[in-house]
């Protein structure tokens, strides 16, 4: 399952290769799964439009769009170096992208070989091809028009971003583990298993104590903690963004260096006593009972 800086690293990726980029035409599978909006209105909706810029939200990967220009009449002639210049236009749609478990998303040239389970393919006035393929469709494809529907926006606060003050109130009164606090996304989006631990290691903080005991310090510990464990995750990823995106499909599984996550029984990398693992929420849960308080 894709993390949150994988997500970033993919849509950053996507980013470099596709902005300013036009979308000339679309297709999609037949499956059911992948679509949250149907792949009729998707393939309607797509083709004209300029995609302004992509960035991540929470764990989605979303695509800025100009208006639909030319929708409907003779396709306009392809240019490799038609490009606008993506700040001087207002979005006025928005291509979602959810990876789910196994989605990938590629940029590639139609010419390279269609992988099995591949569910869009995006032509695009450059010559490249945007595809999504997901062999276990848990992923979703979402076409938004700004017109009629908000931007969207991820369920919890984004935990790059996030304000202490904000990041304090998410948590005031509650009962639950600071660790499934963490892993819910309605309080913060996108905050996975991995840097749940990784980040409660690096505050001090033990993951099942309750949410709402933390005092204001060390919940200011805990949110500049799983900044900088993201910021770092990403800083890695970024050397391997061409694995993600380019035409072979192959994925490159950056390779992070854990403190707690999937280490139980090993030395402490700061104490030497062993990692403990324990259940929360139903996640298996690592942390040193030593460093963390
Ligand atoms: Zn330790």
């Amino acid at each position: 399952m894709p993390e949150l800086p994988e997500v970033e690293t993919i849509a950053r990726g996507v980013d470099a290769r596709a902005r300013g980029d036009r979308i000339t035409e679309a297709w999609f599978s037949g499956f059911r799964e992948p679509f949250k909006t149907s792949r009729k209105h998707q393939a309607r909706e797509l083709p004209g439009r300029t995609i302004l810029s992509v960035h991540r939200t929470g764990k989605h990967i979303v695509f800025e769009l100009g208006p639909a220009d030319g929708h409907g009449d003779a396709p306009r002639p392809r240019s490799r170096t038609a490009s606008v210049e993506p700040g001087a236009i207002e979005p006025e749609a928005q291509w979602i992208v959810h990876l789910g478990m196994t989605g990938r998303l590629l940029v590639t040239t139609p010419d390279a070989p269609v992988a099995a389970h591949t569910h869009a393919r995006l032509g695009l006035a450059s010559g490249r091809e945007l595809r999504f393929v997901d062999p276990r469709r848990f992923g979703r494809l979402e076409f938004r028009d700004l017109g009629r529907a908000k931007g969207f926006a991820g369920p919890g606060a984004e935990p790059l971003t996030v304000a202490a003050a904000d990041f304090a109130a998410l948590f005031r009164g509650r009962k639950l583990a600071i660790k499934a606090a963490l892993l819910n996304q309605s309080l913060l989006s996108g905050v996975g298993n991995i840097y749940a631990d990784e980040s409660l290691f690096r505050a001090g903080i033990r993951p099942a104590r309750r949410a709402g005991r933390l005092t204001a310090k060390e919940l200011e510990r805990l949110r500049v903690a799983l900044r900088e464990v993201l910021v770092h995750a990403i800083r890695l990823g970024g050397s391997s963004v061409s694995d993600y995106v380019d035409a072979d499909g192959e994925r490159g599984l950056f390779q992070v260096e854990h403190n707690v996550y999937q280490r139980s029984g090993q030395p402490c990398l700061r104490c030497k006593k062993p990692i403990r693992r324990i259940l929360i929420a139903g996640r298996g849960t690592h942390y040193c009972p030593h460093c963390q308080r």
